[in-house]
């Protein structure tokens, strides 16, 4: 069984087994044979189970969480375990507005058959870590790198017409421009860029 694209964060799914329907987060493209489906998570998992032969697998699920910054802003994350084969993948999503690429996103993995909440703590750490740091001020509306390092997620910036990323950091969405006045502080200055798995602590 393969995976495809994780779905739009704020729309609403429908499970092609099950019927269910929920926000399009905790669904996952899966194809067999050919053939795509969308799945809800609990029946993906159930599938999973099924194919990798682990009979005694329980899907876990878990209420959304809400968690601070080091402003003091609230942030809230759902989240959405999926198993893949022998690893069990727990993902925390931030749901934004409608803009579906934006808020903070993170990623775990663990075996298949590790405690679920023993994971759940692994990355409540990891996000913990994650909002406790700011890599952009807000100087009167203009936005600084605070720093010298700017950790974020590449995200595509949904128009058709121009292929181009935006970048979500402190959970905020950046367009590349944006990325790129901002760059302009440090003209002349070296850099290194380095791509990290979503799963990688960045
Ligand atoms: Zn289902």
């Amino acid at each position: 069984m393969q995976m495809a694209g994780t779905g739009t964060l704020m729309t609403q799914s429908r499970c092609d087994r099950c019927s269910a329907t929920g926000p399009a987060h905790d669904f996952v493209s899966a194809g067999s044979d050919g053939t795509w489906r969308v799945l809800c998570s609990r029946c993906f998992n159930t599938e999973m189970a099924q194919f990798a032969d682990l009979h005694e697998f329980e899907h876990p699920s878990f209420a959304p969480l809400r968690l601070r910054d080091v402003d003091d802003n609230n942030h809230e994350f759902h989240f959405r375990s999926l198993l893949l084969g022998d690893q069990l993948s727990l993902e925390a999503f931030e749901l934004v507005g409608d803009d579906e690429a934006a808020g903070y996103r993170f990623q775990i993995l663990g075996e298949a058959n590790a405690e679920p909440f023993a994971l759940l703590a692994r990355l409540v750490q990891k996000m913990k870590r994650a909002l406790s740091m700011k890599h952009l001020n807000d100087d009167a509306g203009s936005l600084q790198i605070a720093e010298m390092t700017l950790r974020g997620r590449v995200e595509w910036n949904g128009d058709e017409r121009v292929r181009q990323p935006c970048v979500i950091v402190d959970g905020r969405r950046i367009e590349w421009d944006d990325l790129g006045a901002m760059l302009l502080a440090f003209e002349a200055w070296q850099f290194r860029l380095e791509m990290l798995d979503p799963s990688d602590e960045a």
